[in-house]
């Protein structure tokens, strides 16, 4: 007999983050598999309906109106021991990121980061795919743990068509205590955006100085698209590590990806190879990008770029 699948959704600002459906498309699929129901927790200052689940666990709070990782760490480690799920899913977001290893450390959990592939075995266990070693293998995962938990990645499973609206069962919290973090300013990002950016502009280290990053965006611009760079670049300090696009950092599947100066390492490719047109900048007639690319220009970015802004426009 197999508890059910307990998908745990993050709110982004007024919404749910769009995580939460791509998670509750692979849990559907995860709890036919195992002839179980699949659940949802929602920690939230306010009432939220929810398609896709059986049933919304909706646990109402003000002190819910911060992401607090310690506060959603208490509750949902006491929530998963009360209603023992045998698997627990959670967005791979900076936030999941934060508080999912802290409740599976409290309940002694296996947890898998990062899956890119979540299937049932023959045993009736979760199987969690996931690239290790710098992409180099897929290693397949399954721990011996009473709850399973992976985390995934946005953008790493199909948006699933929603069935009917969830069943709501409004719960207290276990505690509304603060564990003393304190909230002293939100900076809003437009991450999502380039997560879901039909065209992306990637700048890596063949951009010499962070000024150079307005070429890349006046070709975004052009293109109706986002800006995004490689690792090298951020370490580079010339970029905001949270735009960085690969193995650590975003994954993006644009209709048109346009790499300018970067190389085509594994760990980059990983971040954006589903994207449906690849076009690639390098003054390097060997870089690996071009086995990746449709397009290739072998020529400076600097002349490349500028041009094509006077093409496009
Ligand atoms: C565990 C791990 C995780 C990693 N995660 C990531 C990740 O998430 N994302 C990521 O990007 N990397 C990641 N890396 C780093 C990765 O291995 C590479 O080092 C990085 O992607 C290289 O970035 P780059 O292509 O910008 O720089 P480089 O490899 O230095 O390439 C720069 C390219 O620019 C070209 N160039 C230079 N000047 C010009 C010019 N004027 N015009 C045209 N072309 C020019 C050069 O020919 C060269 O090909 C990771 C590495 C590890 C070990």
């Amino acid at each position: 007999m197999h508890g059910n699948v307990l998908i745990l959704a993050e709110a982004r600002d007024d919404s749910l983050h769009p995580v939460t459906y791509e998670l509750l498309g692979k849990g559907r699929e995860l709890a036919d598999k195992l002839n179980c129901g699949l659940d949802c927790l929602l920690l939230s200052p306010k009432e939220t309906r929810l398609q896709g689940a059986d049933r919304l666990y909706l646990m109402l709070s003000q002190a819910f109106s911060q992401p607090e990782e310690y506060l959603y760490k208490a509750n949902i480690s006491e929530f998963i021991k009360e209603h023992k799920p045998s698997i627990v899913l959670a967005g791979a977001t900076d936030f999941g990121r934060s508080y999912v290893p802290r409740v599976a450390a409290a309940l002694g959990a296996g947890l898998t980061a990062d899956c890119t592939g979540l299937s049932i075995g023959d045993d009736g266990r979760l199987i969690q795919i996931r690239p290790a070693f710098s992409d180099n293998i897929l290693a397949h995962i399954t721990s011996s743990s009473a709850t399973q938990m992976a985390t995934v990645r946005y953008g790493e499973f199909p948006m699933p068509i929603l069935g009917t609206e969830a069943e709501i069962i409004k719960i207290p919290p276990y505690t509304e205590a603060y564990s003393g973090t304190v909230v002293i300013e939100t900076i809003q990002r437009n991450l999502h955006n380039l997560s879901e950016a039909d065209v992306v502009v990637a700048g890596g280290r063949g951009i010499k100085a962070t000024e150079d990053i307005s070429l890349l965006q006046e070709l975004a611009d052009c293109l109706g698209g986002q800006v995004g760079f490689s690792r090298a670049l951020v370490e580079a300090g010339l970029a905001d590590a949270a735009y960085q696009i690969g193995y650590s950092g975003l994954r993006v599947k644009p209709s048109l990806y346009i790499a300018c100066g970067i190389s085509g390492a594994a760990q980059h490719i990983a971040g954006m190879k589903d994207s449906a047109k690849i076009i690639a900048i390098n003054r390097d007639p060997s870089a690996p990008i071009f086995n990746f690319c449709d397009i290739g220009y072998v020529g400076d970015l600097y002349q490349v770029i500028p041009q094509l802004i006077k093409e496009i426009s």
